[in-house]
């Protein structure tokens, strides 16, 4: 009997509470970040690579580099990154944080305009969902980029996105001890500048910085890598490719990024503390570091630091 009565307990739990994933969301009481995606613009496995075996091994699949953020105090939720993968990324968030009536985040910072950084916010327009002044924070060029060319002039014309230009370190205020600073970083600018952004929570301060030419380039004309740890909790750092000789038959030597396994050596006289710091985000396709059980996920702890996780979700 007694047993029956706990039988119809848990199916009468299981019928009234929302899934776990709704749940862990709706009761957090502090701001949180969750990773939405740690792969780099093309994903992975890539458009073409038809004898990648991720098609049919979607746990080793990844969608384009995304943080959400959360604010259960207010329920707001916000992407960093609008990316060709925003549907799948953009439910997960808000699952994660409590389903509502709005269909639509409260406001999406953009850090440049390639192609996994800002194209999903096609799904903001007529088209798809529709969405009224949707905040899309961006430094000025790119506000310029996306008003004035199509497809993404359409949103701005019909307030789909209301544009809102950032100025470098000038915090975005989006809660009481909540904040977002955009700053400059190096990287080909192509059509618009390159934002990095540290967002600030009660507890914690988060970077981001998915896309960046080179850490000897940011010392010379910024803030640079030491200063930037120095001021970060915890910080999610391009890691497009783990080594020169990655791509065969390619010289990358003049490739626009900090190899994973420089960005090592470069902090390998820092504290563990300061190693335990950086969290490796944006992973090309052919970066063996997106294998969990890979010898180079291996040396990465062995160093001190790790590689972003999709789906985690760091309190700050
Ligand atoms: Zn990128
Ligand atoms: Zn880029």
């Amino acid at each position: 009997m007694r047993l029956l009565l706990v039988l119809f307990l848990v199916t009468l739990s299981a019928c009234t509470e929302p899934p776990a994933s709704i749940q862990q969301g709706a009761l957090a009481s502090t701001a949180y970040l969750m990773v939405l995606g740690i792969g780099q613009d093309g994903g992975a496995p890539q458009a073409g690579s038809h004898l990648d075996p991720r098609w049919t091994d979607r746990d080793n699949a990844h969608d384009a580099t995304s943080l959400g953020l959360v604010n259960p105090a207010t329920g707001q939720r916000w992407m960093f990154e609008a990316t060709p993968d925003f549907r799948e990324q953009w439910y997960a968030l808000d699952t994660q944080a409590g389903l509502r009536e709005k269909r639509v985040p409260d406001g999406i910072f953009l850090t440049h305009a390639h192609i996994g950084h800002y194209t999903g916010l096609m799904f903001l327009g007529h088209e798809s969902v529709g969405a009224q002044g949707v905040p899309v924070f961006t430094f000025p060029k790119m506000a310029t980029f996306l008003s004035e060319n199509g497809p993404w002039s359409q949103l701005v014309k019909y307030g789909n996105i209301l544009l809102s230009p950032l100025r470098e370190d000038e915090a975005v205020p989006l809660a009481d001890n909540l904040s977002v600073t955009p700053f400059l970083v190096p990287h080909r600018q192509e059509f618009s500048e390159v934002a990095g952004y540290i967002i600030n929570g009660p507890n914690k301060r988060v970077g981001f910085i998915p896309d960046i030419d080179s850490w000897e380039e940011w010392d010379s004309t910024g803030m640079g890598l030491d200063a930037f740890l120095n001021a970060v909790d915890l910080a999610y750092l391009d890691a497009t490719f783990y080594a020169d000789g990655e791509i065969a038959g390619r010289d990358m030597s003049g490739f626009p990024h900090p190899f994973l396994t420089h960005t090592m050596s470069r902090l390998s006289e820092s504290s563990a503390q300061t190693k335990a710091k950086v969290v490796f985000i944006h992973l090309n396709h052919t970066n063996p570091a997106l294998y969990p059980n890979s010898p180079e996920v291996q040396a990465i702890q062995n160093a001190g630091f790790r590689v972003a996780t999709p789906g985690e979700i760091v309190d700050i």
